[in-house]
Protein backbone atom coordinates (compact mmCIF):
# COMPACT_ATOMS: atom_id res chain seq x y z
CA UNK A 1 0.00 0.00 0.00
CA UNK A 2 2.67 2.43 0.70
CA UNK A 3 6.11 1.86 -0.65
CA UNK A 4 9.32 4.20 0.04
CA UNK A 5 12.22 3.40 -2.88
CA UNK A 6 15.70 5.36 -1.83
CA UNK A 7 13.87 8.17 -0.38
CA UNK A 8 15.69 11.23 1.29
CA UNK A 9 14.74 14.68 2.55
CA UNK A 10 16.41 17.48 2.41
CA UNK A 11 15.26 20.68 4.00
CA UNK A 12 16.56 23.69 2.47
CA UNK A 13 20.48 23.48 2.78
CA UNK A 14 20.23 21.25 5.81
CA UNK A 15 21.49 18.06 6.70
CA UNK A 16 19.18 15.07 5.32
CA UNK A 17 16.02 14.71 7.45
CA UNK A 18 16.01 11.46 5.54
CA UNK A 19 17.97 9.25 3.73
CA UNK A 20 17.76 6.38 1.61
CA UNK A 21 14.74 5.02 3.28
CA UNK A 22 13.19 1.73 1.55
CA UNK A 23 10.13 0.70 2.75
CA UNK A 24 6.66 -1.10 2.24
CA UNK A 25 3.89 -1.08 4.57
CA UNK A 26 0.69 -3.29 3.88
CA UNK A 27 -2.51 -3.05 4.04
CA UNK A 28 -3.90 -3.95 7.90
CA UNK A 29 -0.11 -3.53 9.47
CA UNK A 30 0.38 -1.60 12.98
CA UNK A 31 3.35 0.57 12.39
CA UNK A 32 4.96 2.27 14.97
CA UNK A 33 7.87 4.59 14.11
CA UNK A 34 9.99 5.16 16.84
CA UNK A 35 13.18 7.48 17.65
CA UNK A 36 14.76 10.49 19.07
CA UNK A 37 13.66 13.87 18.49
CA UNK A 38 14.71 14.76 14.92
CA UNK A 39 15.09 11.65 13.79
CA UNK A 40 12.83 12.32 11.12
CA UNK A 41 9.66 10.90 11.92
CA UNK A 42 6.86 13.65 11.13
CA UNK A 43 9.01 14.08 7.62
CA UNK A 44 8.43 10.53 7.17
CA UNK A 45 4.68 10.86 7.79
CA UNK A 46 4.74 13.72 6.48
CA UNK A 47 5.83 12.72 3.05
CA UNK A 48 2.96 9.85 3.17
CA UNK A 49 0.33 12.39 3.73
CA UNK A 50 1.92 14.10 0.84
CA UNK A 51 2.68 17.19 3.13
CA UNK A 52 6.48 17.40 2.72
CA UNK A 53 7.63 16.19 -1.28
CA UNK A 54 10.74 13.89 -1.02
CA UNK A 55 14.16 15.48 -2.69
CA UNK A 56 15.09 11.97 -4.19
CA UNK A 57 13.51 8.59 -4.61
CA UNK A 58 10.25 7.84 -4.96
CA UNK A 59 7.34 7.28 -2.50
CA UNK A 60 3.95 5.43 -3.71
CA UNK A 61 0.31 5.08 -2.11
CA UNK A 62 -1.57 2.47 -3.57
CA UNK A 63 0.66 2.37 -6.46
CA UNK A 64 0.51 5.88 -7.31
CA UNK A 65 3.90 7.91 -7.27
CA UNK A 66 3.32 10.67 -4.78
CA UNK A 67 5.98 13.37 -6.18
CA UNK A 68 4.86 15.72 -7.82
CA UNK A 69 1.29 14.66 -7.06
CA UNK A 70 -1.01 17.69 -8.67
CA UNK A 71 -2.87 20.08 -6.72
CA UNK A 72 -6.24 18.49 -8.43
CA UNK A 73 -5.64 14.98 -6.87
CA UNK A 74 -4.32 15.93 -3.40
CA UNK A 75 -7.70 16.47 -1.94
CA UNK A 76 -8.32 12.78 -2.94
CA UNK A 77 -5.20 11.31 -1.85
CA UNK A 78 -5.58 12.98 1.69
CA UNK A 79 -9.00 11.42 2.00
CA UNK A 80 -7.43 7.72 2.07
CA UNK A 81 -5.45 9.25 5.08
CA UNK A 82 -7.10 10.37 8.46
CA UNK A 83 -4.08 12.33 10.67
CA UNK A 84 -3.85 12.68 14.23
CA UNK A 85 -1.84 15.24 16.18
CA UNK A 86 -0.37 15.41 19.63
CA UNK A 87 -2.57 18.98 20.07
CA UNK A 88 -5.75 17.49 18.76
CA UNK A 89 -6.29 20.33 16.08
CA UNK A 90 -10.00 20.03 17.17
CA UNK A 91 -12.39 23.68 15.98
CA UNK A 92 -12.26 25.18 19.12
CA UNK A 93 -15.67 26.91 18.17
CA UNK A 94 -17.26 23.73 17.37
CA UNK A 95 -19.12 20.84 19.55
CA UNK A 96 -17.86 17.29 19.21
CA UNK A 97 -20.65 16.25 16.88
CA UNK A 98 -19.57 19.27 14.55
CA UNK A 99 -15.82 18.82 14.97
CA UNK A 100 -16.61 15.29 13.79
CA UNK A 101 -19.32 15.92 11.17
CA UNK A 102 -17.49 19.19 9.29
CA UNK A 103 -15.41 17.36 7.35
CA UNK A 104 -19.01 15.38 6.29
CA UNK A 105 -20.51 18.79 5.90
CA UNK A 106 -17.96 20.46 3.45
CA UNK A 107 -17.89 16.97 1.04
CA UNK A 108 -21.36 17.72 0.54
CA UNK A 109 -22.85 14.57 2.25
CA UNK A 110 -26.77 14.39 2.64
CA UNK A 111 -27.93 15.47 6.87
CA UNK A 112 -29.17 12.15 7.41
CA UNK A 113 -26.29 10.31 6.48
CA UNK A 114 -23.85 12.86 8.40
CA UNK A 115 -25.95 11.78 11.32
CA UNK A 116 -25.93 7.94 11.63
CA UNK A 117 -22.36 8.52 10.64
CA UNK A 118 -20.94 10.33 13.25
CA UNK A 119 -22.71 8.78 15.71
CA UNK A 120 -22.00 5.68 14.97
CA UNK A 121 -18.47 6.89 14.77
CA UNK A 122 -18.65 8.50 18.16
CA UNK A 123 -19.58 5.06 20.05
CA UNK A 124 -16.47 3.69 18.75
CA UNK A 125 -14.28 6.19 20.22
CA UNK A 126 -16.87 5.86 23.63
CA UNK A 127 -18.23 10.20 23.03
CA UNK A 128 -21.37 9.60 21.94
CA UNK A 129 -22.83 10.92 25.24
CA UNK A 130 -20.44 14.02 24.84
CA UNK A 131 -21.54 14.96 21.61
CA UNK A 132 -22.76 18.06 22.41
CA UNK A 133 -19.86 19.50 24.78
CA UNK A 134 -17.09 21.71 22.98
CA UNK A 135 -13.51 21.02 22.81
CA UNK A 136 -12.95 22.95 26.11
CA UNK A 137 -14.70 21.19 28.09
CA UNK A 138 -13.23 17.78 27.90
CA UNK A 139 -10.09 16.29 29.39
CA UNK A 140 -6.90 15.43 26.81
CA UNK A 141 -8.13 12.06 26.40
CA UNK A 142 -11.69 12.70 25.26
CA UNK A 143 -9.68 15.13 23.05
CA UNK A 144 -8.23 12.73 21.19
CA UNK A 145 -10.76 10.17 20.94
CA UNK A 146 -12.99 12.96 19.18
CA UNK A 147 -9.73 14.24 16.76
CA UNK A 148 -9.53 9.75 16.34
CA UNK A 149 -13.31 10.21 15.29
CA UNK A 150 -12.84 13.07 12.65
CA UNK A 151 -10.01 11.25 11.47
CA UNK A 152 -12.07 8.07 10.70
CA UNK A 153 -14.77 10.10 9.17
CA UNK A 154 -14.16 8.98 5.38
CA UNK A 155 -13.43 5.33 6.32
CA UNK A 156 -9.68 6.02 5.56
CA UNK A 157 -7.20 3.23 4.33
CA UNK A 158 -4.30 4.46 6.91
CA UNK A 159 -4.71 6.16 9.96
CA UNK A 160 -1.38 8.07 10.71
CA UNK A 161 -0.82 9.50 14.34
CA UNK A 162 1.85 11.68 14.92
CA UNK A 163 2.54 11.41 18.99
CA UNK A 164 -0.97 11.33 19.65
CA UNK A 165 0.23 10.64 23.37
CA UNK A 166 2.43 13.68 24.03
CA UNK A 167 0.06 15.23 25.73
CA UNK A 168 -1.50 12.53 27.79
CA UNK A 169 -0.76 10.76 31.20
CA UNK A 170 0.43 7.27 30.63
CA UNK A 171 -2.90 5.77 31.82
CA UNK A 172 -5.03 8.17 29.61
CA UNK A 173 -1.97 7.25 26.90
CA UNK A 174 -2.65 3.72 26.86
CA UNK A 175 -6.35 3.87 26.19
CA UNK A 176 -5.72 6.10 22.91
CA UNK A 177 -3.15 3.13 21.69
CA UNK A 178 -5.80 0.70 22.81
CA UNK A 179 -8.53 2.56 20.46
CA UNK A 180 -6.04 2.29 17.77
CA UNK A 181 -5.43 -0.79 18.36
CA UNK A 182 -8.94 -1.40 18.08
CA UNK A 183 -9.37 0.32 14.79
CA UNK A 184 -6.69 -1.44 13.62
CA UNK A 185 -8.58 -4.77 14.17
CA UNK A 186 -11.36 -3.65 12.26
CA UNK A 187 -9.09 -3.42 9.50
CA UNK A 188 -7.68 -0.01 9.19
CA UNK A 189 -4.13 0.26 8.47
CA UNK A 190 -2.06 2.73 11.29
CA UNK A 191 0.73 4.51 11.37
CA UNK A 192 2.17 5.17 14.98
CA UNK A 193 4.93 7.69 15.41
CA UNK A 194 5.97 7.45 19.25
CA UNK A 195 8.91 8.22 21.34
CA UNK A 196 7.50 6.93 24.45
CA UNK A 197 8.56 3.55 24.73
CA UNK A 198 6.07 1.77 27.14
CA UNK A 199 3.25 2.78 24.35
CA UNK A 200 5.35 1.10 21.76
CA UNK A 201 6.04 -2.19 24.05
CA UNK A 202 2.35 -2.33 24.39
CA UNK A 203 1.44 -2.65 20.96
CA UNK A 204 3.86 -5.03 20.32
CA UNK A 205 3.54 -4.83 16.71
CA UNK A 206 5.73 -4.01 13.81
CA UNK A 207 9.17 -1.80 14.73
CA UNK A 208 10.79 1.07 12.97
CA UNK A 209 13.59 2.69 14.87
CA UNK A 210 14.84 5.65 13.18
CA UNK A 211 18.13 7.43 14.29
CA UNK A 212 19.05 10.83 12.51
CA UNK A 213 17.22 9.94 9.35
CA UNK A 214 17.90 6.18 8.58
CA UNK A 215 16.09 3.42 9.34
CA UNK A 216 18.42 1.25 12.01
CA UNK A 217 15.67 -1.42 13.03
CA UNK A 218 12.60 -2.94 11.41
CA UNK A 219 11.20 -5.67 13.30
CA UNK A 220 8.08 -7.55 13.07
CA UNK A 221 7.19 -8.06 16.15
CA UNK A 222 9.15 -5.83 18.38
CA UNK A 223 10.03 -4.18 21.33
CA UNK A 224 11.41 -0.52 21.11
CA UNK A 225 14.97 -0.63 21.49
CA UNK A 226 16.87 2.32 22.39
CA UNK A 227 19.56 2.97 20.71
P1 LIG B 1 10.97 13.88 14.57
O1 LIG B 1 9.51 13.90 14.21
O2 LIG B 1 11.54 12.51 14.70
O3 LIG B 1 11.25 14.70 15.79
P2 LIG B 1 11.32 15.55 12.22
O4 LIG B 1 10.92 14.76 11.02
O5 LIG B 1 10.36 16.55 12.74
O6 LIG B 1 11.78 14.53 13.37
O7 LIG B 1 12.66 16.31 11.89
C1 LIG B 1 13.79 15.68 11.29
C2 LIG B 1 14.84 16.75 11.00
O8 LIG B 1 14.36 17.64 10.01
C3 LIG B 1 15.21 17.61 12.19
O9 LIG B 1 16.59 17.90 12.09
C4 LIG B 1 14.39 18.84 11.98
O10 LIG B 1 14.99 19.97 12.58
C5 LIG B 1 14.35 18.97 10.48
N1 LIG B 1 13.12 19.61 10.01
C6 LIG B 1 11.86 19.16 10.18
N2 LIG B 1 10.95 19.94 9.57
C7 LIG B 1 11.66 20.95 8.99
C8 LIG B 1 11.31 22.11 8.21
N3 LIG B 1 10.03 22.37 7.89
N4 LIG B 1 12.30 22.90 7.80
C9 LIG B 1 13.59 22.64 8.08
N5 LIG B 1 13.99 21.58 8.82
C10 LIG B 1 13.05 20.73 9.27
MG1 LIG C 1 7.89 14.65 15.22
Amino acid sequence: MIKFDSVSKVYKGDFPALEEINLEIHEGEFVSVVGQSGSGKSTLLKLIYAEEMATSGEVYFNSNLLNNLSRRKLPYHRRDIGMIFQDFKLLPRKTVFENVAYALEVAGVPDEEIQENVQQILDIVSMGEKMKKYPHQLSGGEQQKVAIARALVHAPMVIIADEPTGNLDPVTSLEIVQLLMRINELGTTVILASHDKDIVDRVNRRVLVLDKGRIIVDCAKGKYKAS
